[in-house]
This record gives C-alpha cells, structure tokens and sequence, in this order.
C-alpha cells in the first residue's frame, strides 16, 4: 500500500474544512484536503440559508456568539476584499403577540452583550414603512444581518488554500485511522486505491460524520465522543416574487430559528428551515409539510397567496443537543481536551457554522499553537 506524509490533513471539502485548510496553508502547513465527494461543499454547507448572522441568538460567552460576532466581521471584509457575491440585506425578526415582544426584548439585549451593537427595536409602524406587507406588533431591526453565495466564498476559500500549495483530493474516502505519539495515520481509499495518509495535523471537519469518523481512530479516546442528533431542516419556495427586501424570521422556536423567509442573491425567496428530527442522512423534503409552512408564514405575511410554496431543498443540522434540551454549542475538540497531539474534532458545527467558518479555522489555528499570519485576510 502506497504510504506517505504530510504537515495537515483536513477531512471534508466544506466551508469549515476549506476555511481550515486556508487559514494552515497561510501559515506554511503542507495541507491536504480530503472529500468524499467529487466537488467541494456537497453537503450541509450548500443545504443551508447562505445567512450571515448577526450574532444575537445565542448565549453570551458560547463559542457561538464569539465566532458569530468575529467570524461575520471577518467574512463581510473577506468577501469584499475577494469579490464573493454578498448583501448586507438587513433582517427583520418580528413579534406577533405581546408574548413575543417580551422575547424581543431579551434577544435585543442578548445581542447587546454579545457585541451586535447595531440592533434597533421598531414600533409596528416603523416595520411596516421598510416593509409594507409585513404584519407585526414589533421588530428587532438587525442591519448587519446579510446573506452569501456559500458557493462562490468556498471556492474562494479553496483558491486561497490553493494558491498556498495545499491539495484537494476528491472522490476520497477516509476509512479509519490510528492515532500516534507524534502524528496520526488515516487510510484513505479513493475507488479501488488505497493510501495510507499520515499527518502532523488532522482536523475532523466531516460535519455531520465527524462523531462516526471520531470512533473509527483507533487509540482515540472514545469518552470524547459526544452523542450527535440529527435535525433535518426542510425549505419551501415561493413561486414569484417575494415582496420583502430584507430577511424576515419569526421568534426563534427549539432547535432553530423559526420559519424564516430568506432571499438568494438574484431575489428568489425561500421559507424555511423547520425542524424535523431524523435518524439518518437522507435528502427528500416531504411535501405534507408544507401545511404547516402557510399557517407559520401567515402569522407575519397574511397576503401569502395559496399553493405558492412548493419543496425546495433541506439540509440537517449535526446539533449535539436533542428534542427538548437546551441548544447546546459547538465543540472544537483540540489537544487540550483528548489529549492526542495534533487532533482536532470539529463537533455540532451547525447554524451559525457559515458565517463563523473563517473565525473557527483561526480557533483551530490557535488550539494547534500555529501562529497568527499577517496575511490572512490578504
Ligand atoms: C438547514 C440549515 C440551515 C443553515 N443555515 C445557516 C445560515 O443561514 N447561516 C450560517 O451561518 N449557517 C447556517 N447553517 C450551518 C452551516 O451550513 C454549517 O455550519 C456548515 O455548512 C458546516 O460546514 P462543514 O464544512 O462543517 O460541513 P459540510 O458542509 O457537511 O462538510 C463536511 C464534508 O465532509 C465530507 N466527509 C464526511 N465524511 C468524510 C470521510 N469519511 N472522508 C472524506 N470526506 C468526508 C463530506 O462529504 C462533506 O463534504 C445551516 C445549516 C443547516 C443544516
């Protein structure tokens, strides 16, 4: 069997693990990128709603709110300094009861100590004359709120890498590896070959595989491994033209964020994503639940026209939380805590994982103890 040896291998081609790859390949690591899949960012990372978050939902101190915050900033200036298509849209999350105003509240504040400094609570009124056929009690206007071609900024990401040596290999499976004082070995089989790959490095950004992918690194201590949930999050398209020019959410609901209305660069809107828990990996979205979507939407957009929604896509959330738990926080799993040199787990990398991807791989960075480079947002 062929073997051979690099500084960095990074396992999954989406946005975390092409951000990762970029942020080592600017600090000199040799780095290899290694995808199931014959393209990159086939997964979770083109299933999802290209938002870049604000910041303000989750708990002040989490990884979350920290990488949101840091890694929104950062995509804004990259995107504009690599001419990724984005819009600084602006969202609306309207309330719809007095129940909800009083959680607009506690979000506004929330996303005050999280650092979104921009947030502005609107009256009814004032909704309304940015949105005329918006029905609401109130809003919490979020003007740094913004949506990306998730597609466009990974192969931007993969350039960069790219540009800096690093290699992407497709249609490459990793099967299992081995963990060793010094470095970590993975076989890897891409159709009838195999190779044994041994890195100084691994990072584990296989999304919703990185728990499965944990347990199969053999001397990898397993009571590092924590239990993954599948949330399967289904999107309804509007037919037409929506008549919004910002991003419309709900209160956020358990374990997202509610029934929102999002836009695509070219105007196309969307609704979605609910939830939906799931036992495996699996693509359809079920036209019967689109029923519930009308009602849903109805409560901030009355003038929905019948039968305009129609199953679009979804995507599923790797969440490390369950049904009826508290939304838990992402897990960047380094030497540190297991204890193997050189390993990192990205664990629960879901929502807000787009807008954090670069502020994550500098996370990675630093649980390696790989210096800052000066040119990373170059
Ligand atoms: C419904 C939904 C909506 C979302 N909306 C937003 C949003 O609006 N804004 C936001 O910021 N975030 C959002 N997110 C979160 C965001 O999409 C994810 O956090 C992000 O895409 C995760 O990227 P990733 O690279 O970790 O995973 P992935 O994109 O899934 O990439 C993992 C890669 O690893 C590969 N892989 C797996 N196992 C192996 C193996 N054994 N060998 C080789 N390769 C392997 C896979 O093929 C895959 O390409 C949303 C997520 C969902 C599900």
């Amino acid at each position: 069997m062929v073997k051979e040896n690099t500084g960095a291998i990074v396992i999954g081609a989406g946005v975390i693990g092409l951000a990762c790859a970029r942020a080592l390949a600017l600090r000199g690591v040799e780095t290899i990128i290694v995808e199931n899949h014959n393209g990159i960012g086939q997964e979770t990372s083109s299933r999802n709603s290209e938002v870049i978050h604000a910041g303000l939902y989750y708990p002040p101190g989490s990884l979350k709110a920290a990488l949101c915050t840091e890694g929104r900033r950062q995509l804004y200036d990259y995107c504009q300094s690599r001419g990724v298509p984005h819009r600084r849209c602006g969202k609306l999350i309207v309330a719809t009861s007095a129940a909800d105003e009083e959680k607009l509240g506690k979000l506004l504040m929330q996303g005050r100590e999280n650092g979104v400094d921009d947030l502005v609570l609107i009256s009814a009124t004032q909704a309304l004359s940015y949105e005329p056929q918006l029905s609401c009690t109130a809003a919490l206007h979020s003007p740094a709120t913004g949506i990306v071609d998730s597609h466009a900024l990974m192969l931007a990401l993969l350039g960069d890498a790219e540009t800096r040596g690093a290699v992407l290999a497709l249609n490459s499976h990793v099967v299992c590896g081995e963990v060793g004082q010094d470095n970590i070995e993975l076989l890897i089989r891409s159709g009838e070959e195999e190779l044994l790959l041994t890195g100084t490095y691994v990072i584990n950004a296989s999304g919703l595989s990185a728990a499965t992918l944990a347990k199969k690194l053999a001397g990898f201590p397993n009571e590092h491994i924590p239990q993954t949930y599948l949330a399967k999050g289904n999107y309804y398209a509007l037919s037409g033209r929506a008549p919004f020019s910002r991003l419309i959410y709900p209160i956020p609901e358990e374990g997202g964020l509610g029934v929102h209305l999002t836009l695509d660069l070219g105007h196309q809107a969307r609704f979605g994503p609910d939830v939906e828990w799931v036992d495996s990996i699996e693509y359809s979205v079920d036209p019967g639940r689109c029923e519930r979507f009308y009602a849903e939407v109805r409560k901030y957009w009355p003038g929905l026209p019948d039968n305009a929604l129609s199953p679009a896509y979804c995507g599923i959330r790797p969440k490390l939380s369950g049904p009826n738990a508290a939304n838990a926080d992402f897990l960047i799993q380094g030497p540190a805590a297991h204890g193997v040199s050189g390993l990192i787990h990205l664990f629960g990398i879901e929502s807000p994982g787009l807008t954090s991807a670069l502020a994550i791989a500098e996370e990675v960075c630093k649980e390696l103890d790989l210096a800052p480079d000066r040119t990373i947002t170059s």
